[in-house]
């Protein structure tokens, strides 16, 4: 046998992780590493933050799996907190960032079909990231992840992302739901002006289609807000959330208008795992935390800062960075080289920072939310070497 035991889909960096706390990962043979990868923005707490330890752990030691045949307080009191702080009336509990996505797929189409209509297809952007189900790779469109994979799901509609006079164009009377993430991820950290977003608003009511954003990346305080689009002071349909909910458990959501959600009755929907006590558990001790006094006031301080400094980088060495942008802890240097992000990714990591590297030549820096002081102080001193090293070709 050639292949290894674990399946090779992914390009692995050689570096195995035993322990973490806060923003610093200890790999098995002792050296440290300051994380402004979070897990692809998943661990928004840290490692090890007390609470999620003592949240996980008590619920561990109760009950962890009933299934959903069965009545979960803990998913009550998650969603309480979810619609308590946002524009949704509902959620539905899944496992995953394309699960959920997924799932609002079908809930756009159930809603319309319900209605007698036969409306079904999604308008989506180009070098849109939604998962990678069967689904959700024909949602982002992107050859990379659609080859060999054929035939593709049928139902998307492809349009500019940022562009309101091409999506008008694109709506048929097939045209079922927009979806969007309000700040591209993986395709190289784009974020929607909030003009945009209220130009999706108005033409989902104009024709009656469902808004629908994709907040995998960008929810549970990733912008400085709970939710991006709360930044634009719109209302959407739908919203599917992932990644930081869970703080590093696997749990997705689907957060919905009352309206949405409608025809989704007792059986139209499921799954095994959605939800389940200790994924609850862990929810709920990072809702209350991003939500508690003060929280994301000091991700918007913490992220003025790091911005100050990205800035003044991107000015230092204009060879090596042409922009910064992305919106609160969810930030894309762009690299000048070709492969450029590749590389600083790698200089980073020599010198003790993980970050992740993004579509368009992008290295994203995705912080966990409690990063402090003088751990930005440090990043800012690491990208300087590093850049620094690029730049006097000598990395
Ligand atoms: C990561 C991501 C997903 C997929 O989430 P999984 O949990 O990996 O399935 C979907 N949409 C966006 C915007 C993401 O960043």
């Amino acid at each position: 046998m050639t292949i290894p035991v674990v399946m090779p889909t992914y390009a692995r960096y050689d570096l195995a992780f035993e322990r973490g706390e806060g923003a610093w990962l200890y790999t098995v043979d002792g050296r440290r590493f300051l994380d402004f990868g979070s897990g692809i923005a998943v661990t928004a707490l840290g490692h090890a933050h007390p609470k999620l330890v003592k949240a996980l752990q008590d619920q561990a030691a109760k009950v962890w799996h009933t299934s959903n045949l069965y009545h979960i307080p803990g998913q009550k009191r998650v969603a309480e907190l979810l619609v308590a702080n946002s524009f949704a009336d509902t959620v539905f509990f899944c496992n995953s960032g394309a699960e959920a996505n997924e799932g609002a797929i079908k809930m756009s189409r159930k809603f319309h079909q319900s209605r007698g209509s036969d409306r079904y297809r999604t308008m989506v952007c180009v070098n849109a990231f939604h998962g990678r189900t069967l689904a959700t790779i024909a949602a982002g469109g992107q050859a990379k992840h659609l080859s060999g994979f054929a035939p593709m799901v049928q139902g998307f509609d492809h349009v500019p992302f940022g562009n309101l006079n091409e999506a008008r164009a694109a709506i048929t009377g097939e045209t079922a739901a927009i979806l969007v993430e309000p700040v591209q991820g993986e395709g190289g950290i784009t974020a929607a002006s909030a003009d945009y977003l209220r130009g999706l608003r108005q033409m989902a009511d104009e024709f009656g289609l469902l808004l629908m954003f994709d907040e995998v990346q960008t929810g549970i305080g990733r912008t400085g807000k709970l939710y991006a689009h709360q930044w634009a002071d719109i209302t959407p349909d739908i919203v599917t959330t992932a990644k930081g909910l869970g703080g590093g458990f696997p749990v997705g959501a689907i957060l919905a208008t009352e309206q949405a959600a409608s025809a989704m009755a007792a059986g139209t929907h499921g799954t095994t795992y959605g939800g389940n006590p200790l994924a609850m558990a862990c929810a709920e001790a990072v809702l209350t935390e991003v939500l508690s006094a003060g929280f994301l006031d000091g991700v918007n301080a913490t992220a003025h800062t790091l911005w100050d400094g990205l800035r003044a980088l991107a000015n230092r060495y204009p060879t090596v960075i042409s922009d910064v942008r992305g919106m609160g802890l969810m930030i894309g240097l762009k690299a000048v080289a070709d492969g450029g992000n590749g590389v600083l990714v790698k200089e980073l990591m020599e010198r003790g920072m993980l970050t992740v590297p993004a579509g368009d030549n992008v290295v994203r820096l995705l912080p966990p939310l409690i990063v402090g002081e003088a751990e930005i102080t440090l990043a800012l001193q690491t990208l300087d070497a590093a850049c620094a090293a690029i730049a006097q070709g000598t990395a």
